[in-house]
């Protein structure tokens, strides 16, 4: 049995010099939770394939596969993956995994998805899944980034989904989005572990304060966002899920520090 399907790029989106995003073909058997990562890259001659870990964007009902990624000037998978095109080919394990599921958190009130960077990839697929809104009334969607041109999907974010023609009810009640920069002025600016400990994050929500009893997070970032955010939480209670138990928090690596 083959280990990747081999799937067809249908559009391609830069968002920036060092954003951009794809959607692809999705082999029907290809099955995966949303919030789920799998493994995808590009044949090479006369090698093996070059694989990397990436989240899906698109939701596990979708027909089509989205991702959203970086690029990395010298990256060895990202310096090719940054020039594809409508038409080329790209491997797709036929596995997918991952911890960022609602099912792993304790039951709660308000859901807060907390991303930097590609971070936000995952979450684009978990703010599409219907019973993510059935196990929570408030949904809020944080994302920091250095710039405003890397808040990528706003648009997305904030016009199409409370306009879907079945989730949009849903979503506009439910979904809050919180974009937040630290290298330029913008509405919200900061770092998401400094507006979470000033408490400014809730209060511009117009939320209660952060607490353990109502609030459950799933955290997608860089290596740094996530231990000083892991700390914060635990500072204040909060358990991390681990091997199958339900937690406060889960956690997700947006990439690996080489
Ligand atoms: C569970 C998991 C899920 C991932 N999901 C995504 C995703 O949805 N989108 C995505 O673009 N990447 C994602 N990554 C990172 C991805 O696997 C690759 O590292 C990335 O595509 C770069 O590949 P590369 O071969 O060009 O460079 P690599 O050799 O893999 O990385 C080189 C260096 O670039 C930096 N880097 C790598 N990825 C990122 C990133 N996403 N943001 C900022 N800096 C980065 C790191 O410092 C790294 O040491 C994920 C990684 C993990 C572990």
């Amino acid at each position: 049995m083959a280990k990747h399907n081999v799937e067809r790029v249908l559009s391609v989106h830069h968002w920036t010099d060092t954003l951009f995003s794809f959607k692809t073909t999705r082999d029907p058997a290809f099955r995966f939770e949303n919030g789920h990562f799998t493994m995808i890259g590009l044949a090479q001659e006369g090698g093996r394939p070059l694989m990397r870990a990436y989240s899906m964007a698109s939701a596990n009902y979708e027909d089509t596969l989205e991702f959203f990624s970086i690029k990395v000037q010298d990256g060895p998978l990202t310096s090719q993956l940054q020039n594809i095109s409508e038409g080329d080919e790209i491997l797709v394990s036929q596995k997918a995994t991952g911890t960022l599921i609602a099912d792993n958190l304790l039951p709660g009130k308000n859901l807060y998805l907390l991303s930097t960077g590609t971070g936000l990839a995952p979450f684009m697929s978990i703010i599409k899944d219907p019973e993510v809104y059935d196990k929570f009334e408030n949904i809020i969607l944080v994302h920091g980034c250095r710039h405003v041109s890397e808040l990528a999907y706003d648009e997305m974010i904030t016009e199409v989904l409370p306009n879907h023609e079945f989730l949009g009810e849903m979503i506009s009640g439910k979904l809050h989005y919180y974009p937040t920069v630290t290298r330029e002025p913008f509405r919200n600016q900061g770092r998401i572990t400094t507006l979470m400990e000033s408490g400014k994050l809730a209060k511009d929500l117009g939320m209660p304060p952060l607490n353990s009893e109502t609030d459950r997070f799933m955290l997608c970032g860089s290596p740094g966002m996530l231990k000083d955010t892991v700390t914060i939480l635990k500072d204040m209670g909060m358990k991390e899920s681990r091997h199958g138990h339900q937690g406060h928090f889960v956690i997700e690596r947006a990439f690996v520090e080489h």
